[in-house]
């Protein structure tokens, strides 16, 4: 995946979510397999969100540690790297339950003074 193109859903997702109120934070969920990396993001970030109202908004990302269940032996376990054999039977009968997230939690928006 491309943070740029990731970064710009972000954003429109953000924006469209605000109704033109300035954007002061954004909480962005990232599983740890989508092989995104949050200092990516925020550098395409600060480029592309000037001259929008998300103009200096605070990304925080919540990380998902990547987690599979193996089908052979029936156990969960948190997963190293994809594509691995079961570390308790061997099985390659593995199914990733977590860490392919990627979605945006929250935004919050500045209180506007009438
Ligand atoms: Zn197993």
């Amino acid at each position: 995946m491309h943070e740029l193109s990731i970064t710009q859903t972000i954003l429109d997702i953000a924006l469209k979510h605000a109704g033109g109120a300035p954007i002061t934070d954004i909480r962005i969920t990232i599983g740890d397999l989508t092989s995104m990396v949050d200092d990516c993001i925020q550098f395409y970030w600060d480029i592309i969100s000037e001259n929008t109202n998300a103009v200096g908004a605070k990304l925080h990302f919540n990380r998902i540690p990547a987690r599979a269940k193996c089908e052979a032996c029936g156990r969960d376990y948190t997963l190293k790297e994809e594509g691995l054999l079961c570390p308790h039977c061997g099985s390659h009968r593995v199914v990733i339950t977590a860490g392919k997230e990627f979605f945006v939690d929250s935004i919050e928006v500045q209180e506007q003074n009438q």
